[in-house]
């Protein structure tokens, strides 16, 4: 008889996966995660530009800095404004992750990368990439404690590491 082997379930942005979500319909494929990490884990997939309806392809949007601070905006129409929606979209996700152990965002995102996001000014000259994806933002806020990463990181094997033992301590920590 074959052991079974229980995966533990991992929020992704779907785009990691394969799947043709991006705003010129594409996706970022990522083989170490689809490969490796998915012996591990059973990937619940995520794409908040999707889910708010931008559709695909779309046009792109980009984290901008005002005066009430960071919003998400259409690159080539500043009239395009999705922060809320994509915020809201977060918090929702957040309040259904009953058994999702861990989360892979995708870098350098203005929906989901976690840090470090090219930021631009209102006059649009670009500003430090110091901003924080909303939809990402939105799902950290809400769970403090869920061990999340971005897929470049991944490739580090301590942070990978580290990574897979969070998300293995989450899961027992659920299941006490
Ligand atoms: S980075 Fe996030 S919002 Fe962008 S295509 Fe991937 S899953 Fe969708």
């Amino acid at each position: 008889m074959t052991a079974s082997v229980t995966k533990i379930p991992v929020g992704i942005s779907s785009c990691l996966l394969g799947e043709r979500v991006r705003y010129d319909g594409g996706h970022r494929y990522d083989p170490f995660i689809n490969q490796r990490l998915a012996d591990y884990f059973e990937f619940r997939p995520f794409c908040p530009e999707v889910a708010i309806g931008l559709g695909i392809p779309r046009a792109p949007i980009q984290l901008v800095k005002t005066a009430s601070g960071l919003r998400v905006k259409g690159a080539d129409n500043p009239e395009l404004d999705v922060t809320e929606r994509l915020a809201d979209y977060g918090q929702q996700v957040a309040q259904n992750m009953d058994d999702i152990c861990g989360y892979i965002f995708k870098a350098r995102s203005p929906s989901c990368g976690t840090q470090r996001v090219k930021t631009w000014r209102k006059d649009g000259a670009p500003d430090e990439p110091d901003g924080i994806g909303v939809y990402a933002q939105a799902i950290m806020h809400a769970l403090p404690d869920l061990p999340v990463e971005e897929e470049g990181r991944l490739d580090d094997p301590a942070l990978c590491e580290h990574f897979i033992e969070r998300v293995f301590a989450f899961h027992r920590s659920l299941h006490r």
